[in-house]
């Protein structure tokens, strides 16, 4: 870890005695044996709630039953967001093999999708026999919007990729009627979720058009746009669509998932979880880390720690190892730089303006906070979320 940002944390440097979460979450509260917020909340909320033997299986049985029911006479009973990473690329198989169901295959090109992302969804989509639409996102517009991100110096610059995804599959789910969008999101690999000073949330529309307005050059006419109250509530209560995680129905371990996917339909591994966009790749591990001090190994390994598919002792050694691949950090900088259509000392200065955070900015965040309260009043959302 970065000497640094532990000069600068206001807070004494603490890692949990459980998972390898740390005081690079400013807010993280450990109880009296050192075990962080993020563990005690999984084993007390998560774990108790979450099914993948007969139980989760006959559920998850019963929502195909209705699902295919619905969708009789219709030529897709569902959709499945598909990035080529090894979540939605299972669920995939399993949505289609395991459950009967018809799902149209979504997804989205942003202009940063890797070979082996674009060869994977090739070869589930053929080999599963399923249809492939892909929603290209105009360039220009994009380019622009990242570049407003970097200029407004936050830590949460992988939005425009991910909001313009969410977006384009909730609008193409509304247009088509499609009522049942899957989801890979799981418990399994994701129980820990990033911390909001991390990457704060996608859905902010606000937020997105504050930075847009004070740092974009093009307006947004083509790039796609949702709000949180569209689609946390007009979609899902007065339209009825739905978002099922079939994930969390069914023993779902990372590693064997993997292995399978290779063996049936030669499916190629990443180096590392949403490394299936060359810019998340490049966010993640490099412009996070270096100029934020957040790792989001970090979250990845804790949730496979209390999820028992990694030991803490590897998650240190490999934590200890560099984010990025220093041999080919330059080359990879020049990449983007050249991609964004700027120079190399120019995305550098960006790299050295202070840093600002998702307060600097208009936001819906008090309208997010009170839904995500009802969401656990209710026991919709069990995850720690701030
Ligand atoms: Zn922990």
């Amino acid at each position: 870890m970065n000497l640094k940002y532990i000069k600068n944390m206001k807070r004494k440097y603490q890692i949990c005695t459980n998972c390898v979460m740390d005081t690079t979450d400013s807010k993280i509260t450990f109880d009296k044996n050192g075990v962080c917020d993020h563990c005690n909340n999984f084993y007390e909320n998560i774990l108790p709630n979450w099914h993948t033997d007969e139980k989760g299986w006959l559920s998850l049985q019963e929502i195909a039953k209705k699902i295919k029911k619905e969708g009789q006479g219709k030529e897709f009973d569902c959709m499945v967001g598909m990035s080529g990473g090894v979540d939605s690329s299972y669920l995939l198989y399993l949505a289609k093999e395991k459950l009967g169901l018809r799902p149209l295959v979504f997804s989205v090109d942003t202009g940063w999708n890797t070979q082996l992302a674009v060869n994977n969804i090739k070869k589930l989509t053929n080999k599963l026999d399923l249809k492939l639409h892909t929603k290209v996102i105009n360039w220009e517009e994009m380019r622009d919007l990242q570049l407003a991100f970097f200029k407004a110096s936050v830590s949460h610059i992988d939005w425009p990729q991910d909001h313009a995804i969410f977006a384009s599959i909730y609008n193409f789910a509304t247009k088509h009627k499609i009522k049942y969008i899957l989801t890979g999101a799981n418990y399994s690999t994701e129980c820990i979720k990033n911390p909001m000073e991390w990457t704060y949330m996608g859905s902010d529309l606000v937020q997105l058009k504050d930075i847009h307005n004070k740092f974009a050059q093009k307006p947004l006419v083509k790039y796609p746009t949702t709000n949180i109250l569209k689609h946390k509530v007009y979609l899902r209560y007065f339209k009825g669509i739905k978002v099922i995680k079939p994930l969390n129905y069914v023993p779902y371990i990372k590693e064997d998932a993997i292995k399978f996917l290779v063996d049936k339909f030669g499916w190629e591994k990443y180096p590392q979880k949403h490394f299936e966009s060359k810019f998340t790749k490049f966010y993640e591990g490099y412009w996070l880390p270096k100029k934020f001090g957040y790792d989001t190994r970090r979250v990845q390994f804790s949730s496979l720690i209390v999820t028992k598919q990694m030991t803490r002792k590897e998650a240190l050694e490999k934590l200890s190892q560099s984010s990025y691949d220093k041999n080919t950090i330059a080359q990879d900088f020049e990449y983007i730089a050249t991609k964004l259509g700027i120079s190399v000392k120019k995305l550098q200065g960006y790299m050295d303006l202070p840093n600002k955070s998702y307060k600097d900015y208009k936001s819906q965040l008090n309208l997010f906070i009170l839904g995500t309260k009802l969401m656990r009043l209710f026991g919709l959302e069990r995850r720690t979320i701030r």
